[in-house]
């Protein structure tokens, strides 16, 4: 393939209909934007993406398992030192628990560098009489209710691109400058250990781990492995003049990736087989994910597979099924059936979080986390029932101690949900509930 037919094919999208794009004041400013993100350097390579597409194979055959979280939405404030390596601690704790007590290779994709667009189900928000543009993440508008900080602007296209930039450096420092090594799976918990009931369950099992790690070591073997962890990135490709800007001919391979993130996923809201998203999707080498909700057919899952997967490549797609808890066993059956009867083989994850939101009488979005545990608990019974895979999952939390989901461990109830109720869009777990959370999803793993 030429580079310009790749480049005419990379620009197919716009000829169709692109849901949930920002309308944008000034088309001039957002082409001098996208010139300078098409000039910027790319945040990931192509041959890491291509990694993690062998190690999603992986889980495609039932031989490892994916973490994918973060934030529902990052903010360009939120993107600090301290915030970051909460977050990725949180995210390290989760894997060890899964991997050693689920006794399976993890895969740790981070909801996070990226995840600064997010789709709305009303173009605006009505408070106390008074009628704004919604907030569509960091990277169009500001989360402030006032007119001002409500207007889109596409020079946020920019800072977004900057604030993955330095998200991402800190996870690479962080994965592989020592931090992430598995001798210090104590220290990730040391402020945690005295105050929660998870925190004192997880060091348990890091004294276990030490002991393990102890006898491999007087026996000789003290491999590469543990002393540092692949991490990648991912978020909703959403904003497509953003995507395009930041994709790259590979010049290994002469092929086309999105340099923004290692993975991209599209939305439940964007999923329209002959909508722009998954045009764009369907020319990227990237591994892409498709969320997939209780609405969806057999046949429409089987037409993504056809769109974006049409080589039957393993560890190219990804299906996210968000269903909810109370559909999950009746939904998601069938689904996989067919797939599997008629497709090539993709990776099921269960996010079960979108699923399950409601609104408190205090007005604020929240979860129950026994929700969440049931919708992953449905994800098993399913695939144990049909023999299939359950591949791993998708959340949205936080390393902080926030009270936005309620439940688990510290027994948030609803009148709690004020106290730290931080989010800028989806209600996160906190550190203590992921923890929960992992622990149990390492019990349904073993069984
Ligand atoms: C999200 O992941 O924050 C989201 C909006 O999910 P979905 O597309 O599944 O609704
Ligand atoms: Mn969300």
């Amino acid at each position: 393939m030429s580079i310009t037919s790749a480049t005419g094919e990379l620009d197919a999208w716009r000829a169709l209909p692109a849901a949930q794009q920002p309308e944008w004041d000034d088309p001039e400013e957002v082409r001098a934007v996208t010139a300078e993100l098409a000039q910027a350097p790319p945040l990931v390579f192509a041959g890491e993406c291509d990694q993690l597409k062998d190690r999603l194979a992986d889980v495609v055959r039932g031989e490892a398992f994916v973490l994918q979280g973060g934030d529902c939405a990052e903010t360009f404030t939120g993107s600090t030192a301290d915030a970051v390596r909460n977050k990725l601690k949180t995210l390290l704790q989760m894997a060890v628990v899964l991997t050693y007590a689920g006794s399976v290779p993890v895969v740790k994709i981070g909801r996070m560098a990226g995840q600064f667009a997010k789709p709305r189900s009303k173009p605006v928000e009505v408070r106390g009489g008074v009628t704004l543009p919604a907030y569509r993440g960091d990277a169009v508008n500001g989360f402030d209710f006032t007119p001002e900080s409500r207007r889109n602007d596409p020079r946020r296209l920019l800072q977004a691109y900057h604030c993955s930039a330095v998200t991402l450096n800190l996870c690479r420092a962080f994965t592989k400058g020592g931090y992430a090594d598995l001798r210090q799976a104590h220290a990730w918990n040391q402020d945690f250990v005295a105050s929660s009931p998870a925190g004192r369950r997880y060091e348990q099992l890091a004294w276990e781990i030490d002991r393990a790690l102890a006898f491999m070591k007087a026996c000789g073997a003290d491999p590469e492995e543990f002393h540092g962890v692949e991490f990648y990135s991912s978020h909703e490709a959403l904003l497509l003049e953003y995507e395009r800007a930041l994709t790259r001919i590979d010049s290994r391979s002469g092929l086309p990736y999105d340099v923004s993130a290692h993975m991209v996923w599209i939305g439940e809201r964007t999923r329209a087989l002959d909508g722009a998203h998954v045009e764009f999707a369907s020319r990227i080498r990237n591994p892409i994910g498709v969320k997939l909700g209780p609405t969806v057919s057999a046949d429409e899952a089987l037409a993504l597979i056809d769109r974006l997967n049409p080589d039957g490549e393993p560890g190219r797609l990804t299906f996210i099924t968000r269903m909810g808890a109370g559909r999950i066993r009746d939904a998601l059956p069938s689904l996989i059936e067919k797939v599997s009867q008629n497709a090539a083989p993709v990776a099921w994850i269960c996010d079960p979080m979108h699923g399950n939101t409601f609104e408190a009488p205090s007005g604020h979005k929240t979860r129950r986390f026994d929700d969440v545990v049931d919708e992953v608990a449905g994800f098993f019974e399913v695939h144990r029932a049909l023999g299939t895979h359950p591949g791993g999952i998708h959340i949205e939390f936080t390393g902080d101690d926030v009270t936005e989901c309620v439940g688990g461990g510290h027994e948030i109830v609803e009148d709690d949900l004020h106290q730290r109720y931080e989010t800028a869009c989806d209600p996160r777990l906190n550190r203590g509930q992921s923890l929960d959370l992992a622990f149990m999803v390492a019990e349904m793993y073993r069984k």
